[in-house]
């Protein structure tokens, strides 16, 4: 349902991904890693449109992502994203939070909305949460609070920028079993991450960027185990 052709990027004269082809069916899990500064937060912002690339193609459900296009607001509300710091409104409670873009951009009834918003809450197991406001939440909470926002625009696919890195280490596992649960859900999601057990155990297919160059794709028992290119293989001596 997501598909790369050809992408280039750049940020003035400055190229940083270059000649990227890949695509995501329904219901897969691809895990992008890579070294800092290697274009991964650029390959997914370009994907639902908060940034332009000046070549090649992508389309999602066949729709082209275009930011100058009428139907760049129908992609964004079927491709959600997730981001590192958790982005939630901090004067609205963790309920309306995850009822606002429902009630705000899809037009739901409120009562509905905020029905949905409980059940999705219940689903990331923070039920007992629905009237707290985000600054008394832990990290690991507004996150699955965060993941909570994104399903209730039911989007076909999700995007996740390292949505564990800015937690503490005791908070990381909270986050990546909702994430676990949604991929044996059959969502479909594309997630930078640098947790390698979760590629590992999770990931139907890793995608190594380095450089804006996808260097690698495959499997994660291949590229992560048996990794064939030599860039590959350095960074996972380095992070393993
Ligand atoms: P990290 O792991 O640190 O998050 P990343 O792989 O997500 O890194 P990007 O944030 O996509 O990397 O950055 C890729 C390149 O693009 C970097 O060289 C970065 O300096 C550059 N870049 C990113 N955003 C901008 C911007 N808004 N303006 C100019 N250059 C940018
Ligand atoms: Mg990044």
């Amino acid at each position: 349902i997501i598909e790369l052709k050809n992408i280039r990027k750049s940020f003035g004269t400055i190229e940083v991904i270059h000649d990227i082809s890949f695509s995501v069916k329904k219901g897969e899990v691809v895990c992008i890693i890579g070294p800092s500064g290697s274009g991964k937060s650029t390959l997914l912002r370009c994907i639902n449109g908060l940034e332009t690339y000046q070549g090649g193609e992508i389309r999602v459900h066949g729709d082209r992502v275009d930011t100058a296009s009428k139907s760049i607001r129908r992609i964004r509300t079927r491709v959600a994203m997730v981001f590192q710091r958790f982005n939630l409104f901090p004067h609205m409670t963790a309920l309306e939070n995850v009822a606002e873009g429902p009630i705000y951009v899809k037009k739901e009834p409120r009562e509905k909305a905020l029905e949905h918003a409980r059940e999705l809450l219940t689903r990331v197991g923070l039920a007992a949460k629905a009237d707290s406001y985000p600054p008394q939440l832990s990290g690991g909470q507004q996150q699955r609070v965060a993941i909570a926002r994104a399903l209730g625009m039911q989007p076909d696919a999700i995007l996740f920028d390292e949505p564990t890195s800015a937690l503490d280490p005791e908070l990381v596992g909270e986050v990546l079993a909702v994430m676990r649960s949604l991929a044996a859900e059959g969502m479909t999601m594309v997630v930078v991450t640098h947790e390698m057990g979760f590629a590992r155990e999770v990931a139907d297919r890793v995608l190594f960027l380095d450089g804006g160059v996808l260097v690698e794709q495959g499997p994660p028992e291949e590229v992560l185990s048996r990794p064939q290119n030599p860039r590959t293989q350095d960074f996972l001596r380095r992070v393993l």
